[in-house]
């Protein structure tokens, strides 16, 4: 983590970053264990929770511990016949795609209730416009997707930049550090699901620089969805 050190060691303003883990509702032992790492840190996670793949258990576990949730799309599944996997892709319109995200909604504030925030992010980050606009019919505020989507310009959008699991160390390294030079926040995306013990150890790792380095500005996505 040289590059990223340096970057923070010579940037004159404080970066915000925040995380966001996808894909709760699959390898529970493995969310639980990063929930924990973030812990042992003492940084604040928000979870992207799938609603079809969320149960009383899971539900129960994840009110008990300190972590931002909102939605993950309805049940993580492909719908494009063809082109990227897609939940919420060109293959199913306005009425489609609000039906689940509707029934995605209530099947989270059924199990979530209150600790739910109006966040979305879609599953493999992408979405259309009619998805925009369902969301800002069932009143959701914020949009998380990856930083090179052209903005919809139909809600407020928080990008993450960064894929923890899917990046090479010295990768992350060098683009984490592009990212605090170009200023914050920086969104730091992590998929549990596919983290190895010496994933879990990498990340860890990555988490005690930044909670250590006092220009790292720790948030949550609620503050920073204004
Ligand atoms: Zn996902």
């Amino acid at each position: 983590m040289r590059n990223l050190l340096l970057s923070l060691d010579e940037t004159a303003q404080p970066v915000e970053v925040f995380f966001r883990d996808d894909d709760a509702g699959w390898e529970d032992e493995r969310l639980l264990e990063l929930i924990a790492r973030f812990a042992e840190h003492g940084l604040p996670l928000d979870l992207a929770v799938i609603p079809a793949a969320l149960d009383d258990r899971l539900a129960a576990l994840l009110l008990d511990r300190h972590a931002g949730l909102h939605q993950h799309g309805y049940a993580h599944t492909n719908h494009q016949v063809e082109g990227r996997r897609c939940e919420f892709g060109d293959a199913r319109g306005f009425a489609a795609q609000r039906a689940d995200i509707a029934a995605g909604q209530e099947r989270l504030r059924a199990l979530l209730g209150e600790r739910v925030d109006p966040f979305f992010t879609p599953p493999w980050n992408r979405c259309t416009r009619d998805t925009g606009e369902a969301l800002v019919e069932l009143g959701f505020t914020l949009l998380s997707r990856e930083h090179r989507a052209e903005p919809l310009g139909l809600l407020p959008e928080l990008s993450v930049h960064l894929d923890v699991a899917r990046l090479m160390p010295d990768e992350l390294d060098l683009r984490f550090a592009a990212h605090v030079r170009a200023g914050g926040p920086v969104g730091v995306m992590f998929h549990h699901g596919v983290m190895e013990a010496e994933d879990m150890t990498r990340a860890s790792e990555l988490l005690g620089v930044l909670a250590r380095h006092d220009r790292v500005v720790p948030r949550r996505m609620a503050d920073l969805s204004g």
